[in-house]
């Protein structure tokens, strides 16, 4: 608490020179002191209520920004007296874990994901405020939570950020955290066991379900029915649920209406793409949990990375794990020079991934059936053209994962269901035609 402490103490002393003697005098004179910081949170012990109060009503905002400036670090701040302190600690005792509780409760959610570990930019900060809204009051907000959004973009971070907190906040909270898959796969050993009753302890007798890529219980009708008895179960409860997905509960296929009805009960809050200023935080973050120096790794090489690995920030994160420990075992600087020889390889996988955006797909496609690129965007209606056209749809939703909404945009602004349906139209047609088929093989070769 000593290093908190110090930035309190640094911060009310900036703030003597902002505010009037006086006032200085009638609400920071008397002494104070961190009692804890948890979950981005500094609590404050205040002399009385009548203290906390004024506090509260004057100076709460101006504190963290006080308290952000000399940190450097965006912590809220909570005033409490004597009395939340006894409280608490009280409280803590009884929450204690309890060790009787079976180990995937707690043991699979990875502790580094946490919401002081995650940097929030204009890609993901809608998703990131509700998300910590939904720690802080489970069951109470948004129920489900479901997030969505590409790969790599901190989807499964953010839901388990939501477990931590909560088990942090009370140690003896029965969080699940779970892949679609792994539903699947546990409900499928029940059934071939004729056996459901570990099944639903493990399922149902939870507080929080966090269940992530949850598209993946497409085509699974009779896993599909089960999850949906369980989330009405966990629901009517007022357990707290989080969904995550690679894309809009109105865009799952083949997942019964029932359950996609339901998961636009609550909120839906998507992640797109971080721009190049949230990279780079995302990047000095990393630095940081790694205790490096960020006055050791040049902005400009900074800028460099973050420009090169741009689409998904997991590839991002790898980059700058492999520069870490390049420079670690040739013992040298973090220059541009080193950056660019230790990212060589990374570099030519990742340019390959760029290939596949909208524009090559576009172009291949045209080269294919012999149209203009330029018709495919158009609004010709002419047979060949359009048929190429939803060919060019389907591979970009095949490749990329784009919601359809956003391959619309791509596409000349179409509205998303023309972006559906074309997609659904190839597939159809793919079942019976050999030659669309390997026109399909074909372009996707070229393509990766
Ligand atoms: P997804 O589930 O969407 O595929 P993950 O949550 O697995 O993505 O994120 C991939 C990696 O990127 C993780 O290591 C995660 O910590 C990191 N990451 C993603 N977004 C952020 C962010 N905004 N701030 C910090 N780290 C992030
Ligand atoms: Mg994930």
């Amino acid at each position: 608490m000593e290093k908190y402490q110090r930035i309190w103490e640094d911060a009310i002393q900036k703030m003597k020179a902002q505010i009037s003697q006086q006032s200085y005098e009638m609400f920071f004179g008397t002494p104070k002191h961190v009692y804890k910081v948890k979950n981005n949170k500094m609590y404050v012990v205040v002399q009385n209520q009548h203290e906390q109060f004024m506090l509260d009503k004057f100076y709460l905002k101006d504190v963290a920004e006080m308290i952000e400036e000399v940190s450097g670090f965006n912590y809220d701040v909570k005033f409490v007296t004597d009395e939340y302190v006894k409280n608490d600690e009280q409280a803590f005792d009884l929450t204690k874990p309890d060790p009787n509780l079976p180990k995937y409760y707690r043991g699979n959610l990875n502790t580094t994901y946490t919401f002081d570990r995650f940097v929030a930019g204009k890609s993901n900060r809608l998703a990131y405020m509700i998300a910590l809204q939904v720690a802080e009051r489970p069951g109470e907000v948004a129920n489900p939570l479901y997030i969505f959004g590409g790969v790599g973009l901190g989807k499964t971070h953010l839901m388990q950020a939501i477990g931590n907190f909560i088990l942090d906040d009370n140690p003896s909270s029965r969080i699940l955290y779970c892949t679609s898959e792994k539903f699947i796969d546990d409900y499928r050993h029940a059934s071939m066991d004729k056996n459901f009753t570990g099944f639903k302890e493990k399922y149902r007798n939870i507080d929080v379900l966090l269940i992530d890529d949850i598209q993946f219980l497409s085509k699974k009708e009779q896993t599909q029915t089960e999850f949906f008895n369980t989330f009405n179960e966990l629901y009517n409860d007022n357990k707290q649920i989080v969904i995550t997905s690679d894309r809009p509960a109105s865009e799952l296929k083949d997942i019964m209406d029932r359950l996609t009805s339901r998961f636009e009960w609550g909120l839906q809050a998507d992640i797109q793409v971080p721009d190049s200023q949230t990279r780079i935080e995302i990047m000095k973050k990393k630095l940081l949990g790694e205790n490096i120096n960020l006055e050791e790794f040049p902005e400009e090489v900074l800028e460099f990375v973050a420009s090169k690995f741009n689409s998904n920030v997991r590839t991002l994160e790898g980059a700058l794990k492999r520069l870490i420990f390049y420079a670690t075992i040739n013992n040298s600087d973090f220059t541009l020079e080193l950056a660019n020889e230790a990212l060589r390889e990374l570099f030519k996988a990742e340019q390959k991934n760029t290939k596949i955006d909208v524009n090559n797909i576009i172009k291949e496609v045209a080269a294919q059936y012999g149209v203009a690129e330029a018709d495919i965007l158009s609004k010709k209606r002419k047979k060949n053209i359009a048929f190429a056209r939803q060919v060019a749809m389907f591979l970009t939703r095949e490749l990329t994962g784009n919601s359809f909404p956003k391959i619309g945009e791509a596409f000349s602004g179409r509205d998303h269901t023309t972006i559906m349906h074309g997609c659904e139209k190839i597939e159809k047609e793919m079942k019976e035609s050999e030659e669309l088929r390997s026109a399909l093989t074909q372009l996707k070769q070229s393509l990766s």
